[in-house]
């Protein structure tokens, strides 16, 4: 489907809706396919309760079957050997047929998973053709090595594709994070097979088909949607498969870890979970803190792994600070994802809703906005943007992950606790530091041990730089011409003369 005009309402975008045919088989050598077993699972709109879908859901014979797929493939040199020239006009034109499909896959993200279409249509689709034309730039651009040996040597050193690369992805930034791994694994002359979150598959096997469209030979990118336990583990535990990037939670990553030790050795990259810090000293600009600690928290309904969960607020302002914070949160409207007009949409399946209204249930602290699950248009899951104060610092809400609209409010005394605080997380993958004093702001930004540290602005990213974390929020890098560091092995040729 390609929309003629721009959407701008909700009218126009539930028109659209309307005529969206979701792709639902495993996408295997450029064709989609029953799960071997006949078997489905129901995507269901978080938004309206409805059924999306029934998709096939993957089972070890699939991930074989795509798995064999892409190694054919890889063998084949269609893909891994095809001259940079011709890789990178085929992610250009990738990048240029996600742009045309632009209201498409927005819709099928905000679908599946609940975010704001305007948000998939503005950010998420175009970041993601972006990343293709960025990627597909690199691949002639990229040189090998000469190393200074001694005369009468020649060591040559080059960058090859690692063979068939498992990417594994969650359901947060759906297309996003698929491509986040996909782009940058093509580039570098892979094959690859992506496993799509089951929450929100819709986009991930889109994305399969117009690879194809846009001239991927057939078997170098397939898809197979299904449970994480079915079909996951059957492609972390593959011998076949080379490298297997990850994201989504860190128990999770964990389990990668141990798939691969009980199977290949493959590489494995993880991107896990945070519980980021927005730490906002007196003298920053506190109204631009007080806006951006709100889109830090509850962008996305709070499902970013870099959401700014944890608020530290110097307690000389934490009073005003936090009365003006709970009075943008109350502002904040619930919505139909599709309505432009919205603030902020569903959650993305029951499931999560009472896992992240559990967490709000069990706070032992105080409530002071939000808290209760709502409903739009009578029917949906929808959770207020919360704000709780008065938590004990080893209290559950201010040590783990929630992926939810749910931030926890702390104060702090000066720059050593602020820090001390901070860092006291098994997570360590974003932070962001509020101040106008330049040497407060170094100092701090440089004591905090964080992937990526945001200095008056909250959760900074960009094709151009590296993405990741430190501790238990993994230590893969995605994003920016490192990524591609993952997804390539180096070798050195010695030639005597
Ligand atoms: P999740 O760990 O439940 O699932 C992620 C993926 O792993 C899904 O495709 C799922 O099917 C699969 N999976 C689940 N159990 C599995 C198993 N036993 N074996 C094999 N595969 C399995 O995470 P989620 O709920 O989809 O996503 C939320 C998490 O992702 C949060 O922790 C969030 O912080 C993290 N995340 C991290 C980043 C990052 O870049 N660091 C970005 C986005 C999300």
């Amino acid at each position: 489907m390609v929309a003629t005009a721009e959407p701008t309402t909700l009218a126009d975008w539930t028109d659209l809706a309307e005529r969206v045919t979701p792709r639902t088989g495993v996408f295997i050598d450029g064709q989609f396919r029953d799960a071997q077993s006949g078997e489905t699972f129901d995507s269901v709109n978080p938004a309206t309760g409805e059924l999306l879908a029934r998709v096939a859901s993957a089972q070890a014979d699939d991930v074989d079957a795509a798995v064999a797929a892409a190694r054919k493939s890889f063998e084949s040199g269609a893909w891994s050997k095809a001259s940079p020239a011709e890789r990178k006009r085929t992610l250009q034109r990738l990048s240029e047929l996600i742009l045309a499909h632009r209201a498409e896959l927005a819709l099928l993200d905000s679908m599946d998973m609940g975010k704001l279409v305007t948000e998939a249509y503005n950010v998420d689709v175009p970041s993601a053709a972006d990343l293709f034309a960025f990627y597909g730039e690199a691949v002639d651009k990229i040189n090998g090595e000469i190393a200074p040996t001694e005369p009468g040597n020649l060591a040559l050193v080059s960058r090859e594709p690692l063979g068939v690369v498992g990417a594994v992805t969650p359901w947060n930034f759906p297309l996003d994070l698929a491509v986040w791994k996909v782009a940058p694994a093509l580039a570098a002359g892979n094959s690859v097979v992506l496993k799509p979150a089951e929450q929100a598959p819709l986009s991930s096997l889109r994305l399969g088909e117009l690879a194809v469209e846009a001239g991927l030979p057939p078997g170098v990118l397939n898809v197979v949607p299904g449970l994480g336990p079915s079909a996951g583990a059957p492609l972390g535990l593959h011998p076949d498969v080379d490298v297997l990037a990850f994201t989504g939670s860190t128990e999770t990553g964990k389990k990668f870890l141990r798939y691969a030790a009980d199977s290949n050795l493959k590489q494995v990259w993880l991107e896990c979970g945070g519980k980021s810090p927005n730490v906002v000293f007196a003298d920053a600009d506190l109204e631009q803190a007080a806006e951006m600690a709100i889109f830090g928290a509850f962008y996305n309904q709070g499902a970013v792994c870099s959401a700014n969960s944890r608020l530290l607020v110097e307690q000389s302002i934490a009073d005003d600070f936090v009365a003006d914070l709970v009075r943008r949160a109350q502002e904040m409207r619930l919505g139909n994802p599709l309505d432009p007009s919205a603030g902020m949409g569903a959650i993305v399946d029951e499931s999560h809703t009472s896992s992240v209204l559990g967490f709000i249930e069990r706070a032992d602290g105080e409530i002071l906005t939000g808290g209760r699950r709502r409903q739009v248009d009578g029917r949906g899951c929808y959770i207020e943007p919360t704000v709780v104060s008065g938590l004990a610092p080893t209290a559950e809400l201010v040590t783990e992950e929630v992926f939810g609209p749910v931030l926890a409010v702390q104060t702090f005394r000066d720059d050593d606790e602020a820090i001390a605080m901070a860092n006291n997380t098994i997570y360590g993958l974003a932070a962001s530091v509020w101040t106008n004093n330049l040497r407060r702001a170094h100092t701090v930004a440089a004591a905090l041990r964080a992937g990526t540290v945001s200095v008056n602005t909250v959760d900074a990213l960009s094709a151009q730089t590296p993405f990741g974390g430190f501790k238990q929020s993994g230590f893969g890098r995605d994003l920016s011409l490192h990524a591609l560091d993952k997804y390539t092995g180096l070798k050195t040729t010695w030639i005597r003369f």
